[in-house]
């Protein structure tokens, strides 16, 4: 099934990632059938990079964009092809602690796609797929492209429209759509502590981001935590 390779990679007894549930067969999709998901998380794991996630035949489809997606139509920004993931996967937000792409996972854009081919999976086969997406952040005219240079290399190119333009949107909108928090509030709701030691990623500029995180965090924390006594103080 589609998500084999999803769960062989992941222990789920160690990671709150969502196991899902696999569709049974890939029904065919008919025109009438529901607005298809998409999302793409913020993951900070040995490299910070941005999960692009299309619904389809009952899975999220899925590239890693190291650099995020560019609103820019000049700039084609490297989309690796990864595994499928479980539906239920659009909606996480949080830390994986250990193994497979620990790290933080934000939900920094959501929405519906459509595509912009008769035939998707023709288009997949072809390795050029058109689409629009409708998210808070993202919309508009896309292409993924696939490139000759590595097997699962793609590029995942914003079409000129409305939409377009030079903002960095990566920077101008930061932050999570779920909650509307950053990194360090995400571990701060989990557990700030737990990379005390084992760092997922301890050495060069991603393990230096890392460490600011790990400190915010401790710090909202201990904020919270001063905020608790005082009210506790007060009603008793
Ligand atoms: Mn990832």
């Amino acid at each position: 099934m589609a998500l084999d390779e999803y769960r062989k990679k992941r222990d789920f007894t160690r990671s709150p990632e969502p196991k899902g549930s696999a569709p049974k067969r890939r029904a065919p999709l008919k025109k009438t059938s529901a607005p298809l998901f998409f999302c793409v998380q913020k993951h900070l794991a040995s490299r910070l990079h941005y999960d692009l996630r299309l619904e389809w035949h009952g899975v999220l489809m899925s590239w890693a964009v190291p650099k995020g997606p560019s609103l820019d139509p000049s700039v084609k920004r490297l989309a690796m092809h990864v595994e499928d993931h479980p539906k239920e996967y659009g909606t996480f937000e949080g830390v994986i602690p250990e193994g497979y792409g620990a790290g933080i996972v934000m939900l920094w854009d959501e929405g519906t796609w459509q595509p912009e081919v008769e035939d998707v999976d023709a288009a997949l086969g072809k390795g050029d797929l058109k689409f629009t997406l409708d998210g808070y952040k993202l919309k508009g005219s896309w292409v993924l492209v696939k490139t000759r240079r590595e097997a699962n290399s793609w590029l995942l190119i914003k079409h000129r429209d409305y939409w377009s333009g030079a903002l960095d949107i990566a920077e101008f909108a930061p932050l999570s759509v779920k909650s509307g928090d950053d990194f360090p509030a995400i571990l701060a709701a989990d557990t700030p502590a737990i990379w005390r030691t084992n760092r997922p990623v301890a050495g060069g500029e991603t393990g230096a981001m890392l460490q600011g995180i790990i400190e915010q965090a401790a710090q909202l924390r201990a904020a919270a935590e001063r905020a608790r006594k005082r009210m506790r103080r007060r009603n008793s």
